[in-house]
């Protein structure tokens, strides 16, 4: 799955990470649930606020006994339970819809099995779900028990990685998750889940969508579009 695509290199990537942790903190903490459980959480995760998603799907653990209870439930049922959660009808009928795919491909609602695959297999395997790109694939494979070398990709990390220099600044998902991968060789699936956190707690706090807080970044020594704002900005005093 590797593509030409990336600018990033090794040493990028370890100055990025321990630039974090230094700033951070090491953090290995986290509860790691079932694949399946895990990929549940992640399936409704998007465009929400994580203390919203998280309620939701305790709601759901508490009202299903199984993930085959879940995927049996009618639409609506499963809809009010994901209150809180953006599209949360869309969501109910797809979640419903990726879990009977499951157990009509796996013979079950469970995803154990995953843990015998190749990291890239097991992520075509999940990315044939209608409704599950990248970041739903890897959250399930490195954030649950499963423990697998994936990196996880949302918005916050695309933003930094692109204006850090990373990658270029047209890449995708894709094209991040390539990069890191190719270039955090010596990183263990739990090295990858702290750097995940790391950069989306940069991306919340200091590199947000609208306001760059360069000032205060961690990165700024390195920072690619740090440096060309100070070389403008030094050109035009
Ligand atoms: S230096 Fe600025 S642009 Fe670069 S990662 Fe930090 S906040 Fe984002």
């Amino acid at each position: 799955m590797q593509t030409n695509l990336f600018s990033g290199q090794s040493a990028d990537l370890r100055t990025i990470r321990d630039r974090l942790r230094v700033a951070f903190g090491r953090d290995r903490s986290g509860v790691r649930v079932s694949a399946i459980n895990q990929f549940i959480r992640s399936f409704i995760s998007s465009r929400t606020m994580d203390w919203q998603s998280d309620r939701a799907f305790m709601r759901l653990l508490s009202r299903y006994r199984s993930p085959e209870a879940l995927a049996d439930a009618p639409v609506a049922e499963i809809e009010a339970a994901l209150a809180g959660v953006q599209f949360a009808d869309k969501k109910a009928r797809e979640l419903k819809a990726a879990l009977l795919h499951i157990r009509a491909r796996a013979g079950t609602v469970d995803l154990d099995f995953l843990a015998g695959l190749d990291v890239d297999t097991a992520l075509l395997w999940l990315e044939q779900i209608r409704g599950v790109g990248r970041k739903i694939a890897a959250a399930t494979l490195n954030f649950s028990v499963l423990r697998k070398r994936a990196f996880v990709v949302d918005t916050h990390i695309i933003r930094i990685m692109r204006r850090f220099g990373f990658v270029k600044p047209n890449a995708e998902t894709e094209d991040v998750y390539d990069a890191v991968m190719a270039a955090a060789r010596d990183m263990s699936a739990d090295d990858l889940s702290e750097f995940h956190w790391h950069l989306k707690r940069l991306g919340q706090h200091t590199c947000k969508a609208l306001k760059a807080d360069c000032p205060i970044c961690p990165l700024a020594e390195t920072c690619l579009k740090r440096l060309e704002t100070s070389y403008h900005s030094g050109h035009a005093a």
